[in-house]
């Protein structure tokens, strides 16, 4: 019997991977798609249409951004205020036509202080989603300088670059979150006595990065450009949030206010002087003295500071964001026609839990997945259509929790 053979190339159908059958006795194999597909997108630019284009118009205010900020993060009225803004004016500064005048405004990229599972990754987050641009985040504990065993501060942008498909238009234009700032800080605030290399170092191999320099790419994994070996990215529209617990600096700025950070001292009471959260008073000048080196923190301009979650907004957390562990919990359910209730002393009895383990935020959910867990293996298979979550069966399903028990990611 005579073989099926595409109509375009002619390729014989036992050679082609696919061949579709068309009217008339036609045919298309795969490769024949894929290159009308490349026609169709180099012709009508398809695959960039479908990308939001930024514009002055379309970009968003600082008060819409913040309010975004606030169906997904509880609380943090100051840091979402600070990213709002910061953000509102990186994007202006990337309409801005390069023209006249020699006002030329400066990169915003920001950094974030405060304690663990304060929220600082989900902001970066929850912005990146809000702007629809490619978003990655690097732990900064595992960059190490050129040469050393580790990554490389060049691996970031290889990780953003994948994230964008490999589309370096939109590359240029994303959002990179290093968390763990601190703890690449030189130990010492004087380099000439406790030279910390490898922490400086990084430091000084991220300075430009996050300047703005082209930068060669290596496509890690890329397996879309094996014949290409680097890949150019200019960092320059590219906007970091950098963020770190700083655990300690309460005592650079007790020293720099010059009150104690434990204690009685009544040095500054006149200046009211709020000393259980010394935190709200950094400043650059204690990035300074724990460690960060100036250059970098001059490219920092945007500092701001994250408040420790009181019982209230653990509370809150559990049960208002707009994707809440509880929210989420209770879809699970639904997806098997079962409705999912909680007594209102478990959300209590959940908190306090994550309190008396000090896990805070992030401890929320691993307290609730020994809470749900035998609910969620038992229930599907059961006829019920309503599940109640009392606080004797909370208690029961966390008696013989302890903090070590609990994955904490
Ligand atoms: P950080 O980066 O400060 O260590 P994360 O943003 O990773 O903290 O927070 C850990 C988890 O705790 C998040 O996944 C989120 O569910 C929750 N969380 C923390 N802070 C908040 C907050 N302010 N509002 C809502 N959820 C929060």
């Amino acid at each position: 019997m005579k073989q099926s053979k595409c109509s375009f190339c002619e390729k014989p159908e036992n050679l082609a991977r696919i061949l579709i059958h068309g009217a008339d006795n036609a045919f298309i194999c795969d490769e024949c798609i894929n290159r009308a597909h490349e026609l169709l997108n180099n012709e009508f630019n398809l695959s960039k249409s479908k990308k939001p284009k930024l514009s002055n118009a379309n970009i968003l205010k600082p008060k819409q951004i913040k309010s975004i900020l606030d169906r997904y993060v509880i609380g943090q009225d100051e840091a979402k205020k600070y990213l709002s803004v910061a953000v509102y004016n990186h994007y202006k500064r990337i309409l801005q036509p390069s023209d006249n005048d020699d006002v030329e405004i400066e990169k915003s990229n920001i950094i974030m202080v405060g304690e663990t599972g304060t929220g600082k990754t989900l902001l970066a987050q929850t912005i990146a989603k809000i702007l629809k641009v490619p978003f990655t985040i690097v732990d900064a504990t595992v960059l190490t300088e050129a040469g050393y065993v580790g990554e490389d501060v060049e691996g970031i942008l290889s990780r953003l670059l994948q994230v964008a498909d490999y589309d370096v238009e939109s590359t240029e234009l994303g959002i990179v979150f290093i968390d763990e700032l601190d703890k690449i800080a030189r130990k010492s605030d004087n380099p000439s006595i406790t030279r910390d290399v490898s922490g400086e170092g990084v430091q000084q191999a991220m300075l430009k990065l996050l300047e703005g320099t082209v930068v060669n790419v290596p496509p890690q994994g890329g397996r879309k450009h094996p014949e290409q070996k680097f890949i150019q990215v200019n960092t320059k529209n590219i906007l970091f949030i950098c963020g770190g617990a700083f655990d300690g600096i309460e005592k650079k700025i007790a020293n720099r206010l010059n009150t104690r950070a434990i204690g009685y001292g009544t040095l500054n009471d006149k200046n009211n002087i709020d000393k259980n959260n010394l935190m709200q008073y950094v400043s650059h000048v204690d990035l300074k003295s724990y460690g960060l080196i100036p250059e970098i923190i001059g490219r920092l301009p945007v500092l701001t500071c994250l408040q420790p979650l009181d019982r209230t907004a653990l509370r809150r957390i559990l049960t208002e964001p707009k994707n809440a562990i509880i929210k989420q919990y209770k879809k699970l359910f639904a997806i098997d026609k079962i409705k999912l209730e909680f007594d209102n002393e478990v959300f209590d009895y959940i908190v306090d839990k994550s309190i008396e383990f000090k896990l805070g935020a992030r401890g929320l959910r691993s307290i609730c997945e020994n809470i749900m867990t035998d609910a969620m293996f038992e229930a599907p298979s059961k006829q019920a259509k309503t599940l109640r979550i009392t606080l004797k069966y909370a208690k029961e399903k966390t008696n013989k929790l302890t903090a070590n028990k609990l994955h904490v990611a």
